[in-house]
C-alpha cells in the first residue's frame, strides 16, 4: 500500500498533448501520478518536468499495444504502490481524415483499433485487480464526440469506429464493475490544439479539465456516461 495515502492515478500517453496536461492537473490537485508513455525516455522527461513544479509524478513505461509490457507495468505498480485508484485511457492514434469507410485501408483500421480500443481494454484488464483494492476506482476512457452514433456521418473511419468501440466498452465495464464501486465513463475533450487536433482547437488546459472531472468523481457520481466539460453527450 502506498504510504502517502494520496489518490494514485495512471494516465496512458501521458508524455504529450492532453495526457500530459491531465497528469499536470492531477498532480497539482495532490494525486500521485503515474505518467506512462511508450518510450521510457519520453516518460522520464515529462515526469521530470512536472515534478519540477512540486507534483508527485512517476514515469512508467507502458505501450498499450504490447500485452506483455502492459502486464509488466501492472506488476510494477502492484509492487511499488499496491493499488490504483484512477486509470485514464488517453493514448490514441490515427485521426484518419484522409480516408472514408467505403474504401478504407482495413490494416489502418485494425492498427487504430489495437491502440484506441484493444489498448484501453488490455490496460483495464491488467490493472483491474489493482483498481479493485481501494474500493473507489475510476476509469476514464478518453473518447470523441465523433464516435457518437446519434450524430455520426462519414469520414475518419479508423478513428471513429475505434472510439465507438471504446464507448461500447465503457457501457459494458460500467455495468460489470458497478458492484466493485468502480465508476467508468467516456469523456470527449472537445477539439483541442495538440499534435492530433492540429491548430485552432481550444487549449489543452480546457480539454484536460473534463477528463480530470471524471477522474475525480465522488462515490455517488455517474457511471456509464459520455461527457464533455462535465455535461452529458448523446451516445
Ligand atoms: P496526441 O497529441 O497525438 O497524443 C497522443 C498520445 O498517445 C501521445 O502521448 C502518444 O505517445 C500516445 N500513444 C500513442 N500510441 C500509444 C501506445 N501504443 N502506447 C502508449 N501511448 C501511445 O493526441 P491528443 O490530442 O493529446 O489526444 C489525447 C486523447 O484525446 C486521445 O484519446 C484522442 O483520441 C482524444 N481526443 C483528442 C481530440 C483533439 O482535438 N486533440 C479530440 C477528441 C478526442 P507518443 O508520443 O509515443 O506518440
Amino acid at each position: 500500500m502506498s504510504s502517502t495515502g494520496r489518490t494514485i492515478s495512471l494516465v496512458t500517453g501521458g508524455n504529450r498533448g492532453i495526457g500530459r496536461e491531465v497528469c499536470r492537473q492531477l498532480g497539482a490537485s495532490g494525486h500521485t501520478v503515474l505518467l506512462s508513455a511508450r518510450s521510457q525516455v519520453a516518460a522520464e522527461r515529462a515526469a521530470g518536468e512536472l515534478s519540477a513544479d512540486g507534483a508527485d509524478v512517476h514515469p512508467l513505461l507502458l505501450d498499450v499495444t504490447d500485452p506483455a509490457g502492459v502486464v509488466r507495468a501492472a506488476d510494477q505498480v502492484r509492487e511499488r504502490f499496491g493499488r490504483l485508484d484512477v486509470l485514464v485511457n488517453n493514448a490514441a492514434i490515427t485521426y484518419d481524415t484522409w480516408q472514408r469507410a467505403a474504401d478504407a485501408d482495413l490494416r489502418v483500421v485494425a492498427e487504430a483499433a489495437d491502440t484506441n480500443l484493444y489498448g484501453a481494454w488490455r490496460v483495464v484488464q491488467a490493472f483491474l485487480p489493482l483498481l479493485r483494492v481501494g474500493g473507489h476506482g475510476r476509469i476514464v476512457n478518453v473518447s470523441s464526440e465523433t464516435a457518437s452514433l446519434t450524430n455520426m456521418g462519414g469520414g475518419t473511419p479508423a478513428y471513429t469506429v475505434s472510439k465507438a468501440g471504446l464507448n461500447a466498452l465503457t457501457r459494458m465495464l460500467a455495468a460489470e464493475l458497478r458492484a466493485d464501486r468502480i465508476l467508468v465513463n467516456a469523456v470527449c475533450p472537445g477539439w483541442v490544439a495538440t499534435d492530433m487536433g492540429g491548430g485552432g482547437g481550444r487549449p489543452v488546459r480546457d480539454g484536460a479539465a473534463g477528463v480530470v472531472w471524471a477522474a475525480a468523481l465522488p462515490d455517488d457520481g455517474p457511471t456509464g456516461g459520455f461527457f464533455r466539460d462535465g455535461r452529458p453527450l448523446p451516445w
